[in-house]
C-alpha cells in the first residue's frame, strides 16, 4: 500500500516572504487532524526558511521547486542541493514550466534526479505531454521517454524515495483538468513505465500523482481512481481551505 501524497507547487507565489509564511501558518490550521496523507508544500527558494519555520512541529513537509545538479560553480542564479539539505525533504524536478520556459532537457532533468537522490532528498519528477502531442497520439511515447530517461539513474532500492507526477501540460493552470479516465490511464501508464525501468515490485512503491487544475470540485473523482496516489497542485495550493480539501479527499482513499 502506498501512502497518498499531495504536494503544493506555489510557483512564484505568494509575492512576499511574509505572505508565504502566513499561508504556511494557515495551512497548519487547516490540515491539522487530516491523517494518512503525506503533505508537502514547495515555496520559492527565498521563502523556504520562513515556511519551514512556520511548519515546524506540523505534519506538513517542505520541498523546493528546483535545484542545480552540480554541487557548486559558475551557475549564476542557480541553487545547489547542499543549501537545501536540512531545509527541505523534496525537490520538484522537470516541471513542464522548467522544460518549456527554461529549456530543460531530459538529460539535464536526469542529472537532477540523480543529484537529488545522492543528497538524500526525494525528487518529485514531473512528466506529461503537450496538447499537440496528445492530439497527434504521442502522449504515451513522450511520457515513456521522460520516465525512462529520468529513472535511468535510479536503482530499484531507491524507488521508495521517488515520486512521479503525471502532469499533462494542457491541464496545468488552464482550469481544464484531465478527465478521471485519462488521468487514471496515464498514471497507470507511468507506473508500467516505472516497472520497465525498476521492476514491478519497486515500481509499486512509487507514488504516482496527477497534476493539472486539481481543485476541491474535481478532486474526489480523481482520488477515486486506483492508480492515482495523490496530486501535485498549483493554483489551489495557494488557498489554504482548498488545499486542505484536496488533502482530505486523498485521506479517505
Ligand atoms: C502545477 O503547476 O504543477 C499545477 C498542477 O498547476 P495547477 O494546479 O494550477 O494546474
Amino acid at each position: 500500500m502506498r501512502t497518498p501524497f499531495v504536494a503544493g507547487n506555489w510557483k512564484m507565489n505568494p509575492p512576499s516572504v511574509a505572505e508565504a509564511e502566513a499561508l504556511a501558518s494557515a495551512l497548519v490550521a487547516e490540515i491539522d487532524g487530516i491523517d494518512g496523507v503525506t503533505c508537502v508544500v514547495c515555496p520559492p527558494f527565498v521563502a523556504l526558511p520562513a515556511v519551514a519555520g512556520a511548519l515546524t512541529g506540523s505534519a506538513i513537509g517542505v520541498g523546493a521547486q528546483n535545484a542545480h545538479p552540480e554541487t557548486k560553480g559558475a551557475f549564476t542564479g542557480e541553487v545547489p542541493l547542499g543549501m537545501l539539505t536540512g531545509l527541505c525533504g523534496y525537490v520538484i524536478v522537470g516541471h513542464s514550466e522548467r522544460r518549456q520556459l527554461f529549456g530543460e532537457t531530459d538529460a539535464f532533468i536526469t542529472a537532477k534526479v540523480g543529484a537529488v537522490l545522492a543528497t538524500g532528498l526525494t525528487p518529485i519528477l514531473c512528466v506529461g505531454e503537450t496538447l499537440d502531442e496528445r492530439d497527434s497520439h504521442r502522449a504515451e511515447a513522450v511520457v515513456r521517454r521522460q520516465v525512462s530517461a529520468a529513472l535511468a539513474v535510479v536503482d530499484a532500492g531507491q524507488a521508495g524515495s521517488v515520486v512521479i507526477a503525471y502532469e499533462p501540460v494542457w491541464a496545468i493552470g488552464t482550469g481544464r483538468a484531465a478527465t478521471p479516465d485519462i488521468a487514471q490511464e496515464m498514471c497507470a501508464f507511468v507506473r508500467s513505465e516505472a516497472a520497465a525501468s525498476l521492476g514491478s515490485n519497486a515500481a509499486d512503491a512509487v507514488p504516482v500523482l496527477y497534476g493539472g487544475s486539481v481543485n476541491p470540485g474535481n478532486v474526489d473523482s480523481l482520488a477515486a481512481q486506483p492508480d492515482i496516489d495523490g496530486a501535485l497542485v498549483g493554483g489551489a495550493s495557494l488557498v489554504a481551505p482548498d488545499f486542505a480539501a484536496i488533502v482530505r479527499a486523498f485521506s479517505s482513499t
